[in-house]
């Protein structure tokens, strides 16, 4: 360490003081610095590369054996999390075979910096892409009106890369290191009960699991989330918006110069208009183009014609740049889902507890931040972080209560960011509209600016989205919570 430097892990500034990955550097023998500042950011470069090696992770001095009900992404990154600290994890997936449906997906630097420090980095480097940028277009004709650097900025800011992946790739990483800490990986492994006293669960088969704790990450649909709640179950809610995901070969679009550059470098391009968007990305190391697109729509979901979807699609964005219309034409398959979003639980632990929810049971919400799997991640994280600060069983539930405060308070807001973005892309041209691209014009002309109409770009959302380590976060709220104790 630098003898510049003082390691002041027990910083009380916290989040708000703008640090991210680590300690607040201070100068040695002086407090941290109670205020929100990043004036002191210099003293952690001049001791870069001299301590880079991360520290082992903390072992859980009570050891505990949790079951986790649901091996989607969120299920699998709370396993890693939790086994990685010495915990014996079984995870309990009802499907026959592991895996995810959909195609792309974007892994935010809140998100990477914990599966990097999880040792997930040899496993995701070969699958994934580092988009340089994410530039905002003008619906009619593709204009650039919001540009968001990634590259370098947000590995340099938030110490950690902003990733694209295939769905599928991120799930295999998951699993495979999951499999390496000696996660017990079962499928075929429907969950029908729960026991929430014992805690155990019993299976279709009629098999009993029991645990010391469990963790529903059973999505959506969520059997657990009711019996948390009491039994009256507070379901996420269709938000009057669907999607249309669909994926175009690379070398579909290769030989067309109209569309061939979006090729060129890795990038977000998304163009937003009128009650509609289209996020677009390249995956699978380039070699798919990947299209989430958006509209308003409030009818009822089984309705939806499998059959009609391609035509239906064409036809919400007709009329657009007519070089994303040209690349929508080109798709062959799409499935339509509705996007639905929850609003902050009253609690995501049951009263005994020993069973609690996490990932999309817990906060669904609309992928219009990216953000619904990098919650479910940082739940995970954030669980396993302070559990592992536990001296004892007694400890356990005040430890989850901190765990719940926090983790509700990150997601709701989260919801509430995804929520905006739904207005804020969305406005018919006219004079809102027009104020929303002024105030995004400076990002594009490479000035300088202190607020944006765009939430990747906007400073404050910006360090409150990805500047924040869910592990260190919770951690600061049980120092803080055992000075009352
Ligand atoms: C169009 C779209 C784009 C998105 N883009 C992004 C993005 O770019 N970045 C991002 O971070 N997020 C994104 N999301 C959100 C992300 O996909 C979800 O938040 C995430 O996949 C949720 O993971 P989960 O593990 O909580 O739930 P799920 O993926 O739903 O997994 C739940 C698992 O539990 C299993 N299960 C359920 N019930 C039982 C039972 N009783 N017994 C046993 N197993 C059971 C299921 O089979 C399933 O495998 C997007 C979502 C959509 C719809």
């Amino acid at each position: 360490m630098s003898p510049l430097l003082h390691d002041s892990t027990t910083s009380e500034a916290g989040q708000s003081n703008g640090h991210v990955n680590g300690a607040t550097p201070t100068f040695a023998h002086t407090p941290a610095p109670a205020h929100p500042t990043r004036s002191l950011q210099f003293l952690q470069k001049s001791n870069e590369g001299k301590n880079s090696e991360k520290p082992a992770p903390q072992d859980a001095k009570v050891k505990l054996r949790v079951v986790v009900v649901g091996g989607g992404l969120g299920g699998l990154a709370c396993a890693i999390a939790l086994a990685r600290r010495g915990h014996s994890v079984t995870v309990l997936e009802q499907a026959a075979q592991l895996g995810e449906v959909g195609a792309g997906i974007q892994i935010p630097s809140n998100s990477s910096q914990l599966l990097h420090s999880w040792g997930l980095e040899p496993l995701l480097k070969p699958v994934v892409v580092e988009p340089n940028g994410m530039t905002f277009r003008r619906w009619e004709d593709g204009s650039v009106i919001g540009y968001t650097k990634l590259v370098p900025e947000f590995r340099e800011n938030f110490k950690a890369p902003y990733y694209v992946i295939h769905r599928a790739h991120f799930h295999t990483a998951l699993y495979e290191r999951a499999l390496e800490l000696g996660v017990d990986v079962r499928v075929n492994s429907l969950v029908m009960k729960y026991d929430l006293e014992a805690p155990s669960v019993e299976l279709a088969n009629g098999e009993a699991v029991t645990a010391d704790l469990i963790v529903a990450a059973d999505g959506v649909k969520s059997v657990a989330r009711k019996l948390i709640l009491g039994g009256i179950d507070s379901p996420p809610q269709p938000t009057g918006f669907a999607a249309y995901r669909a994926t175009v070969p690379a070398a579909k679009m290769q030989d067309d110069p109209e569309i061939s550059w979006l090729l060129e470098k890795p990038a977000l391009n998304i163009w937003i208009g009128e009650d509609r968007h289209a996020m677009t990305y390249t995956i699978a190391a380039g070699e798919s183009f990947n299209m989430v697109l958006s509209h308003v729509d409030h009818s009822d979901p089984a309705t939806w014609k499998p059959e009609t979807a391609i035509e239906d699609m064409r036809r919400h964005f007709s009329g657009w740049d007519p070089r994303l219309t040209k690349i929508i034409a080109m798709i062959e398959k799409s499935v339509k889902w509705p996007l639905m979003s929850g609003k902050p639980l009253s609690s995501w632990i049951a009263p005994s507890r020993k069973v609690l929810i996490i990932g999309d049971a817990a906060h669904a919400m609309l992928p219009y931040m990216s953000q619904g799997a990098a919650m479910a991640v940082e739940d995970g994280a954030a669980l396993a972080a302070v559990l592992s600060l536990i001296e004892t069983v007694d400890q356990i539930p005040s430890a989850l209560k901190v765990f719940e405060a926090e983790r509700i308070k990150r997601s709701g807001q989260m919801q509430g960011a995804s929520l905006l973005n739904g207005k804020l892309w969305h406005f018919a041209d006219g004079s809102e509209q027009q104020l929303r691209d002024e105030g995004m014009r400076p990002e594009v002309q490479g000035k300088s600016f202190s607020w944006s109409a765009n939430q990747w770009s906007d400073p404050v959302t910006q360090w409150w989205a990805y500047g924040y380590n869910a592990e260190e976060e919770v951690e600061k709220a049980w120092r803080e919570s055992s000075k009352t104790h």
